[in-house]
């Protein structure tokens, strides 16, 4: 089978039809059904607003390191209304232990103010005035509103960016248009599905450094298996 350069050096992608390819995909969804049945953000939150909250802190950092942390944040600040109140130096010791804590200190007092002028303190669902707040891009726009709304979207974080390449789902490297190539590859009913158990296959099997390919389910539907 011919083959066409990928992102990864290490890996080339087989030429394959978009057919073959969707098939590839449905066999490793059903894989990760079996590994992931419950498969859902790792991210502590009660109601959307501390879900967007938590995922705007979890930018270049560990939703372990953001769990730590929002418990007394949401205590002390429980909704828009309370946190737009604040300045960002009352926020920041809460939220200190999280990397680049001041700008995200300023931007979550500027998102709750932006809450509470447009949209009386709540989360819109609609993913261009999500984007619009401050600290929200279309990654955070795209988690928000798949797991507090249930609106399907495959958003694309280091994990997903990783697998779809050593997977040979997507050629690209920027983050929405490998988003698009995985949406077409996948039902769209699966679509937050399929990028929460890929965070968690991405988090605990197929890492960064150290892809547990050993026994992997995955085998005989990666591309990358053996490059590493
Ligand atoms: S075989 Fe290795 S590289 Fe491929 S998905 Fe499994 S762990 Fe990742």
């Amino acid at each position: 089978m011919s083959r066409v350069e990928g992102p990864d050096p290490k890996i080339s992608f087989p030429r394959e039809s978009l057919k073959a390819k969707q098939a590839r995909a449905s066999r490793i969804l059903a894989v990760l059904e079996t590994l992931y049945p419950q498969a859902a953000t790792e991210l502590a939150h009660t109601n959307p607003f501390e879900l967007l909250v938590a995922t705007v802190l979890s930018a270049q950092a560990t939703d372990a390191s953001v769990n730590k942390a929002t418990p007394a944040l949401f205590q002390r600040y429980p909704n828009a209304k309370a946190l737009a109140q604040a300045s960002p130096e009352e926020v920041e010791p809460y939220i200190k232990t999280i990397g680049l804590y001041r700008a995200k200190a300023r931007n979550l007092v500027m998102l709750a103010r932006q809450l509470v002028e447009r949209y009386d303190g709540e989360v819109p669902v609609d993913k261009a005035k999500l984007r619009e707040l401050p600290g929200v891009g279309w990654k955070t726009a795209t988690v928000v509103l798949g797991a507090a709304f249930g609106v399907p979207g495959i958003a694309v974080d280091t994990h997903l960016t990783r697998l779809a390449s050593r997977l040979g789902l997507s050629p690209h490297k920027n983050p929405e248009k490998i988003g698009a190539d995985l949406e077409r590859l996948f039902p769209k009913e699966k679509w937050v599905f399929t990028h929460h158990a890929l965070i968690l296959f991405g988090r605990y099997r197929c890492t960064a450094r150290r892809p547990l390919c050993q026994g992997c389910p995955i085998y005989s539907d990666c591309i990358s298996k053996g490059a590493w």
